[in-house]
């Protein structure tokens, strides 16, 4: 694809999108009365105009059945989570058996290690990349000290080479390879949050497995962004919330994917809850636990239903737009577009101001672009934002902009390149 830097140019992109009428579908917050650049989907997607409706639908039949609600009325909320679970399945790539929504995303990771992290006699190391979500280390560090040993001993970090800022996949493979016999877990979020760097998923389960440890996988950045093949690629389990690329509302319900191939190890340790428990015979209120078979089997409390309900409005959005695969092809050019348009700022500028840490390969990376400020990135950051461009801030320099093909469109990706190089106006 031959970019430009016109707003004509980009004013035809939009006009040739299969799916430019999906933004309508969104509520996009104004500035000065107008709507926003809202390059912020990594943090928060934007609501669905239907959220309403959904929400509206389950109070009404609350209104109507009361307690009855659990079991009569359109959608029985004893089963609602598994409306979620047809359009779910399209994005992980899972089969429906091997989901469940519930909790949020931490709660569900310690419960996945819960079951999954096993440390036995020399076995008892986390292999995760250095520079993670800063939850997912707190979740680490916590469950490796509550075995009993030292997060300094037990967790292996992958860090980038000298002077670089991401993980060549070759490296994470070799310090599997390197600590094979140590490992417990192979802990891996899908796509970094800092700079945007989407893993070779596959080729770490794989590793992994060759090196006799169980793969977990955080997919907080990456469900809803890329396509995602969790059952072929043989991921033990995984988590993600859904309030980033899959616009649940702030806090939003989150999800867990645990593969099919442990439905029947009865050794798996689980912290067991009545939602979790046959649906066959929750209601017998029987003593012992029986798990239902699936994912479903880690699920412990009642269902929000309001949550779930906000889950499904954006999730029925996805659907209608044909899934990932093709919001995947709208991404790219997209992110691609908002690549090649800031190096036009550059060169107006004649210094390479802003650095794009995140891979150029396409598929090491997802919506986001990170960038690096070379100069005053505070300044330009709030310059943008009161500009109307919302991205978001990482310490100490680094700029997220990450537009999302469901609801931005390539003049937007235009009109936030044109307010960074404004913005250098602004600098000393
Ligand atoms: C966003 C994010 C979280 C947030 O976790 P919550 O429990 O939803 O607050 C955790 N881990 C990663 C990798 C994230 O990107």
């Amino acid at each position: 694809m031959i970019y430009h830097d016109t707003l004509e140019f980009a004013h035809q992109l939009d006009e040739q999108d299969a799916l430019k009428a999906f933004r309508d579908d969104f509520l996009i917050p104004k500035h000065n009365g107008e709507p926003a650049i809202y390059l912020c989907g990594n943090s928060l997607g934007l609501q669905p105009k239907s959220a309403k409706n959904y929400i509206q639908e389950q109070l009404n039949a609350w209104e109507d059945n009361a307690v009855e609600g659990w079991f009569i009325g359109n959608e029985p909320w004893l089963k609602y989570h598994r409306l979620l679970l047809g359009p779910l399945s399209n994005i992980l790539g899972a089969k429906e058996t091997e989901i469940t929504v519930m909790n949020s995303l931490t709660v569900n990771l310690h419960l996945l290690m819960v079951s999954f992290y096993k440390p036995t006699g020399n076995r008892f190391k986390i292999l995760m990349e250095a520079g993670a979500f800063p939850s997912d280390q707190y979740a680490m560090e916590s469950q490796v000290r509550f075995h009993g040993f030292d997060p300094k001993e037990a967790i292996i970090e992958v860090a980038p080479r000298p002077g670089e800022t991401t993980l060549p996949t070759e490296d994470i493979l070799k310090q599997i390879a390197d600590n094979a016999n140590e490992l417990a877990l192979v802990m891996f979020s899908g796509i970094n949050y800092y700079t945007g760097q989407f893993f070779d998923l596959e080729a770490i389960s794989k590793a992994g497995h060759e090196a006799g440890a169980i793969v977990g996988f955080d997919l907080a950045h990456a469900a809803g962004n890329v396509p995602l093949k969790l059952h072929d690629w043989q991921a033990d389990f995984a988590c993600w919330c859904s309030y980033k690329y899959m616009n649940s509302g702030p806090g939003g319900i989150s999800g867990i994917f645990v593969h099919e191939k442990h439905f029947n190890d009865t050794s798996l340790n689980r912290f067991a809850g009545w939602w979790g428990y046959r649906k066959d015979k929750q209601f017998l209120m029987a003593p012992g636990f029986e798990a239902e078979i699936g994912a479903e089997g880690w699920n412990v409390s009642t269902s929000p239903i309001i949550l779930m309900a906000l889950h499904r409005a954006s999730l029925n959005i996805f659907e209608k737009a044909g899934g990932l695969q093709s919001l995947r092809a709208k991404s790219e050019m997209l992110t691609g577009y908002l690549e090649y348009i800031i190096g036009r700022v550059n060169d107006k500028y004649g210094e390479d101001v802003y650095q794009i840490i995140t891979p150029t390969e396409k598929n090491q990376r997802g919506c986001q672009l990170s960038v690096v400020c070379k100069r005053d990135a505070r300044t330009i950051f709030n310059y943008l934002a009161q500009n109307g461009v919302i991205g978001d801030w990482r310490e100490p320099d680094v700029i997220r902009l990450s537009p999302v093909p469901l609801y931005n469109s390539y003049i937007d990706v235009y009109k936030a390149a044109q307010t960074l190089f404004k913005a250098l106006g602004a600098v000393k």
